[in-house]
């Protein structure tokens, strides 16, 4: 019988994960079947179980049910732990969680973007789920200085006490310093407004990388505007789901076709 996989999300109908999935078995010869699964907010254990009774050997885990799907598993990877939240279920007898985001954002960095972090400095804006799932794996990447920046700060202080190598700051305290790297992983592109940056700090030879994907975001138009390099989730996108394929099915695919693919639709 095909093996079955799922993304699990509310809302999930946008999400491109089948599509990607369907791409790396198609590379990989690998026989699976990938689709979507739009839980209600207060049913995603429920959901999940359903899925799991009918067989379902793994999930992908979107908005808004990271954190519960952390909570859901027996067992738990290092990078799952070190997040708090889990993007990618093995439905095994006693459900495994990873988090395959913090490694996603490095590879695409780091061998799609060609950034080396190491002994770098990257500031990073937001503390909420997304940020939670990357700090680690920048941290483990060997960025030198890691500055978590937030609008309300004492997330960005809470996040950063739980990571040696990292400090917080609040957006108008980061006046006159400097960074190589600069990730917007806050969810304020959606809404066109996002936090506002002291002047300077957006500027020639750095990379603004937007983990928002489809849409081009204030972020990415200010640091164009400002001579910088910018780039969007979408490599991370694929790199976080090849890295579920390659926990799932032993397989890693190479993301770099499928990224290139998706960005010429
Ligand atoms: P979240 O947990 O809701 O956190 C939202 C963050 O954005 C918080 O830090 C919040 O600050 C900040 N924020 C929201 N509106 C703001 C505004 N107007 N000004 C300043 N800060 C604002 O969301 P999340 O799960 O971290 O997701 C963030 C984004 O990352 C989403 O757009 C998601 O789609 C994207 N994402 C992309 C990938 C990928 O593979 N490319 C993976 C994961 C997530 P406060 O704490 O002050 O409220």
């Amino acid at each position: 019988m095909t093996d079955r996989y799922a993304v699990i999300g509310n809302p999930v109908a946008h999400s491109k994960s089948p599509w990607i999935h369907a791409e790396f078995a198609r590379a990989c010869g690998e026989d699976i079947e990938y689709r979507r699964i739009e839980a209600p907010l207060e049913s995603f254990t429920a959901a999940v179980d359903l899925f799991r009774a009918a067989g379902g050997k793994g999930l992908n885990v979107t908005l808004p049910f990271k954190q519960q799907a952390f909570r859901y598993c027996a067992t738990v990877s290092e990078r799952a732990r070190s997040a708090q939240a889990a993007n990618t279920l093995v439905l095994q007898k006693e459900p495994y969680g990873d988090n395959t985001d913090g490694v996603g954002l490095v590879r695409d960095l780091t061998a799609n973007l060609e950034i080396a972090l190491e002994n770098g400095s990257v500031l990073l804006m937001g503390a909420g789920g997304a940020a939670q799932g990357v700090v680690g794996a920048l941290l483990g990447a060997g960025v030198a200085r890691l500055v978590i920046a937030n609008r309300t700060l004492a997330k960005a202080q809470a996040l950063a006490a739980r990571f040696p190598g990292a400090s917080a700051s609040g957006y108008d305290a980061l006046a006159g310093e400097g960074f190589d790297l600069v990730i917007n992983a806050t969810s304020a592109g959606l809404s066109g407004y996002g936090p506002s940056l002291p002047s300077g700090i957006l500027r020639r030879r750095m990379l603004a990388y937007d983990l928002v994907y489809g849409h081009d975001t204030q972020f990415l138009a200010a640091a164009r505007a400002a001579g910088a390099r910018a780039c969007d989730g979408l490599g991370m996108l694929v790199e976080q789901a090849a890295e579920s394929f390659f926990v799932w099915r032993g397989v890693r695919p190479d993301a770099r076709p499928v990224l290139a693919k998706l960005r010429a639709t």
